[in-house]
């Protein structure tokens, strides 16, 4: 497990969220989502704030009302289709 995947755990289980928000096969990371993630298309986006290669995870609605606004205001798309 990495350092991010671990401090990221601790941090949902403080909160009293999903231990697996948003990580790979876990839940939606938007708290007002958390939707199952494993099995469904999965997006990611890079998390700057904390560790330089960490990314976490949201589903497809949430990823792309997250385009939409990153177009609206014309900023680089940050969701990205889990390969
Ligand atoms: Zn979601």
């Amino acid at each position: 497990m990495s350092m991010f995947e671990r401090a990221k755990r601790r941090r949902n289980l403080q909160e009293g969220y999903p231990e697996d928000k948003g990580l790979k096969d876990g839940h939606c990371n938007r708290s007002g989502c958390l939707a199952p993630l494993a099995g469904q298309p999965q997006y990611s986006m890079m998390d700057h704030e904390t560790f330089t290669d960490a990314r976490l995870f949201y589903c497809k609605p949430c990823a792309d009302r997250f385009t939409a606004w990153d177009e609206s205001i014309k900023s680089p798309i940050r969701c990205r289709p889990e390969q």
